[in-house]
């Protein structure tokens, strides 16, 4: 649990919090729902400014299976009463295809324009406002073939005419197999029009992000056409996009006004399928140990459904679609298992993945719970959909820098690894072989590009003899602690190596026997001013010091070399050049 609950996950759930919130605050419009009595309501005591947009909600008068235009109403008597919200079936007697017309009286302020917005009413309507045609979506008729269908919110803005407001729709039903007439929004033209363009701003907004990730992910495919996890959730962004463009503010419809509302459901449904089967494509990528059984039970029930929507008509799949939810529910179900497992083995991936599907879960079942008219409230689906590709980006994103931080980390080993190869085990200076490397380049530069440079050999004056007083072990500290000398002497740029035993080679590029000189009597006075064993012993050094004027390495070691044994012959402690 405390592994949970870091600093990370905090900000990650804010963030979210802060979207959901926002979203619910800008596309909830607040209605507060006014029930009419008897098909009456009357709102002369309501402010809209400071109360806000209400649902025209209660009982609506019903005349069923008759299309009747405002002014046939004018001395009739209804049927009866259909209270909105509500479902046909539940309020006809099982009814849940045929026609009708519905009519609410209002009184209301004058002098005020008035916004209202309808979402389709039943698969189509047409609407009247004090007698004055409205507008309609699709077109409604008395039998399936008559009807027309086509998704198209209806927005209405009027003034009342003597404090009254008269509505008259008329809707029909041949193909939404579970009709429900849903709440109508009623408010000031400013109110209407701000929770509608708000809601399209928020649409627009998921879309847009959405295309942007989506994009991405899929370029990355591109450039790595292995990784086909990044296919598969580009391919899961897009599926949101569509639903996102086909559901909510149904934005599509702005653009093909004419656009079946058969297609649209299709898309709907097409998406809902097809999102499944990627999404558990999309984990199997992700987790080595995921079932490849469940993955095919996915792939295979994607497949079905996705051919039985394209092939058939709306009555027909939507008949189908409890058998859909059931297997989703299924997978869904399998899949919350299999994540909550992960998340407990304390893998990140499955962490991240659960939230996003828990997120997702809650968002759906709230939404379907609107669908069934359990409650009226925000469909919030779009953003669970959002915050999912949002979360599941961010695993991915983890993903990545993990496999980043897996190379930096390899590539540290190996630098070490070399690092090892070229260093001496006891003072950490380079070893025989690279300073003889180093050399071997410097003398190539002294060919190829006249670049000078001095060699200066060191040995350790009697060493023999300390370690013979004062043991091997002292003799070892000894040259750890000369080696140290040797760096703080040097510049950046220099280099030295340990030759032998308790010898040394430095290099000193692009420095003339005059400088280096000055370099050596500094290291040979350093050394030798130095005192060990609590001041009773100073240990000296003697320098061969070789400014290159030849072409090959051995012809340098040999002269230097001979330099020193000549500090040596001319009694130790001292800098010999050529
Ligand atoms: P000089 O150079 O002044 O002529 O006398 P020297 O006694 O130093 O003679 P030489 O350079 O031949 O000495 C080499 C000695 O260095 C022999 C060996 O015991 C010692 N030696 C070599 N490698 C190591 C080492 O890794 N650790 C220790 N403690 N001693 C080493
Ligand atoms: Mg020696
Ligand atoms: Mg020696």
């Amino acid at each position: 649990m405390k592994g949970l609950i870091n600093k990370k996950w905090v900000v990650l759930v804010l963030i979210l919090a802060i979207f959901i919130g926002l979203y619910i605050n800008v596309c909830h419009s607040n209605a507060i729902s006014v029930e009419a009595k008897c098909g009456v309501i009357d709102l002369l005591d309501w402010n809209f400014e400071k109360d806000g947009i209400i649902h025209l909600d209660g009982r609506w008068e019903l005349y069923f299976n008759e299309l009747l235009e405002p002014d046939k109403l004018k001395n009739r008597r209804p049927d009866g009463y259909f209270h909105i919200p509500g479902t046909l079936g539940a309020q006809l007697a099982g009814k849940t295809t045929g026609y009708m017309t519905l009519h609410l009286k209002m009184m209301v302020p004058d002098d005020i324009v008035y916004g209202l917005r309808i979402n389709n009413r039943l698969s189509a309507s047409k609407v009247w406002v004090n007698g004055v045609f409205q507008g309609s979506h699709g077109k409604i008729g008395k039998s399936f073939a008559e009807e027309r269908a086509i998704y198209l919110p209806v927005y209405a803005f009027f003034t009342s005419e003597n404090e009254k407001v008269d509505i008259v729709i008329q809707a029909s039903n041949f193909r939404d197999i579970q009709p429900i007439i849903y709440s109508i929004d009623f408010g000031l033209k400013k109110q209407i029009m701000g929770v509608y363009t708000l809601s399209i701003i928020m649409d627009t907004l998921i879309i847009g992000a959405l295309l942007m990730i989506e994009l991405c992910y899929l370029a990355i495919y591109f450039l790595r056409r292995k990784e086909r996890t990044f296919l598969y959730f580009a391919v899961l962004c897009f599926l949101i996009q569509l639903r996102c463009l086909v559901l909510n503010e149904r934005i599509l419809v702005q653009f093909y006004p004419e656009m079946p509302y058969e297609l649209m459901s299709k898309i709907a449904a097409i998406t809902y399928y097809l999102w499944v089967m990627m999404y558990v494509l999309f984990l199997k990528e992700q987790f080595e140990d995921f079932s490849k059984r469940m993955t095919d039970f996915a792939v295979l029930f994607g497949s079905i459904f996705t051919g039985i929507c394209v092939v058939t008509i709306n009555t027909f799949y939507d008949r189908l679609a409890i058998y859909g939810h059931v297997f989703l529910i299924i997978i869904i179900l399998y899949l919350l298992v299999f994540l909550i497992r992960k998340s407990r083995e304390r893998d990140i991936n499955g962490r991240v993945s659960l939230m996003a599907l828990l997120v997702l879960a809650i968002t759906g079942i709230n939404d379907v719970l609107i669908n069934n008219g359990v409650f009226s409230n925000v469909y919030v689906f779009q953003i669970g959909m959002f915050i999912f590709a949002f979360l599941e980006s961010y695993m991915l994103a983890i993903n990545f820098s993990t496999g980043f931080t897996r190379l930096e980390e390899l590539s540290l080993e190996n630098q070490s690894i070399y690092e090892k190869s070229i260093r001496d085990g006891l003072t950490n200076l380079y070893n025989h072989k690279y300073i003889e490397q180093i050399l071997s380049s410097s003398i190539d530069r002294y060919n190829e590009l006249n670049e000078i440079f001095t060699v200066l050999m060191i040995d350790i004056d009697y060493f023999k003899a300390i370690n013979d007083e004062y043991g091997h072990p002292f003799g070892d500290r000894v040259l750890i602690g000369i080696s140290h000398m040797f760096k703080k002497s040097l510049r950046a740029t220099d280099y030295v190596g340990r030759y032998g035993g308790e010898e040394f080679l430095i290099i000193l590029p692009n420095t003339n026997k005059v400088e280096a000189r000055e370099i050596a009597e500094r290291i040979r006075s350093n050394i030798g001013n130095f005192t060990w064993f609590n001041g009773k012993l100073h240990i000296t050094i003697s320098i061969g010091l070789y400014e290159n004027q030849v072409n090959t390495k051995e012809e340098c070691v040999k002269h230097v070399d001979q330099l020193l044994y000549l500090a040596k012959d001319k009694g130790r402690n001292r800098v010999e050049e050529a």
